[in-house]
């Protein structure tokens, strides 16, 4: 009998000391959005402000991670935050389209089973991580649009908000300024010799992507990843973004990365942002960092998308590359070192 117990202990003490490891390397990573993010155009209250967001946001999952929650519990949380922070173009204070509306985006994925989650163009459901979540854990599919997504929400008892509550002053004059602009920009464009494209100018306000994102690892071991957005200034035609998009915009795996993406959408969908990096790691066997800069500052800066990502791999590496001038950015160790960054250097 004894001999079985010791046995027993033998075989899992390995398992148990694996969680024990797991325990001292949660990590919650979380990005507010890339773009034309620089010391000039900001101000000390600005920076003060989205400096405390981010804070609350990392803070917000690093307690439900510290007191054992999952990491898409964890996500989630900070998500929240930041979908209900004006600051940030996800949820409240989320871009208008062309014709004046908020249609949101978003996703969420877990490493441990490859399950994922998504929404596209919502309009009143206050925050569409959950959403994504309710997809991803309550249904059979992995992604909803419009108003069967809306339908979806409300049924399983997601707090459903009247459009106006995405408003915000701010984004409405983005819109007023990137429809000027666009008017502007393709008179310019008609004379243009640079062969500017269409879709660029009509974009030309969404030269900062404030979407949200996170990743995180659990005690269990687990990673998982979730983005949520507005989109970008000005979109037409129920346009839809990276944001949303298993693959692009949000990936996790066990077995490699968790990553999430900001930047300009298009880009990132035909790069399979971050799928490419998980299978840099796994195929390549490219550690996180490498993995993430190959993506990021080498294939979208030749084929000219701009924005950057948060990645964060099993064993507690982070990797934050973005080749735009800024991205809201920050972390969040097992110990509660906690670190929040915006610009370049
Ligand atoms: N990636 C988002 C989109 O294209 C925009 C952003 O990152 O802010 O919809």
């Amino acid at each position: 009998m004894k001999k079985i117990a010791l046995f027993a202990c033998l075989v899992c003490l390995p398992f148990m000391l694996n969680a024990q490891d797991y325990k001292n390397k949660i990590t919650l990573v979380i990005h507010g959005g890339a773009g034309t993010i620089t010391r000039s155009n900001m101000t000390p209250e600005k920076e003060r402000a989205y400096n405390d967001a981010l804070k609350q946001a990392l803070q917000a999952g690093y307690a439900v991670l510290k007191k054992g929650g999952t990491s898409l519990d964890a996500i989630e949380a900070a998500i929240h935050v930041m979908e209900d922070s004006p600051l940030f173009n996800a949820g409240k204070g989320a871009v208008f389209t062309h014709d004046g509306k908020n249609e949101l985006d978003a996703s969420i994925m877990e490493g441990k089973n490859l399950m994922a989650g998504s929404v596209a163009g919502v309009t009143v459901v206050k925050n569409p991580i959950s959403a994504a979540r309710k997809v991803m854990e309550k249904s059979e599919h992995v992604m909803m649009v419009g108003k069967g997504a809306e339908e979806f929400a409300k049924k399983q008892g997601l707090e459903i908000v009247d459009p106006s509550y995405f408003y915000t002053e701010a984004r409405w004059k983005a819109l007023e300024k990137a429809m000027k602009e666009e008017k502007v920009e393709l008179d310019h464009s008609a004379k243009d010799t640079t062969g500017a494209l269409m879709h660029d100018l009509i974009f030309i306000e969404g030269k900062k992507y404030g979407t949200v994102g996170c990743v995180a690892l659990d005690q269990y071991g687990n990673l998982a990843a979730g983005t949520s957005t507005g989109g970008m200034t000005n979109k037409k035609y129920g346009r839809v973004g990276d944001a949303p998009i298993i693959g692009a915009g949000t990936y996790a795996n066990n077995a490699t990365c968790a990553v999430s993406a900001t930047g300009h959408g298009e880009y990132f969908i035909r790069s399979v942002v971050g799928y490419d990096i998980s299978a840099l790691m796994e195929y390549k066997g490219y550690s996180l960092q490498k993995a993430a800069d190959e993506v990021v500052m080498k294939k979208l800066v030749q084929r000219g998308g701009e924005g950057g990502v948060i990645a964060l791999d099993r064993k507690g590496n982070i990797a934050m590359p973005f080749n735009s001038e800024g991205m809201y950015r920050g972390f969040i160790k097992a110990d509660g070192t906690m670190e929040v960054r915006i610009y370049k250097n």
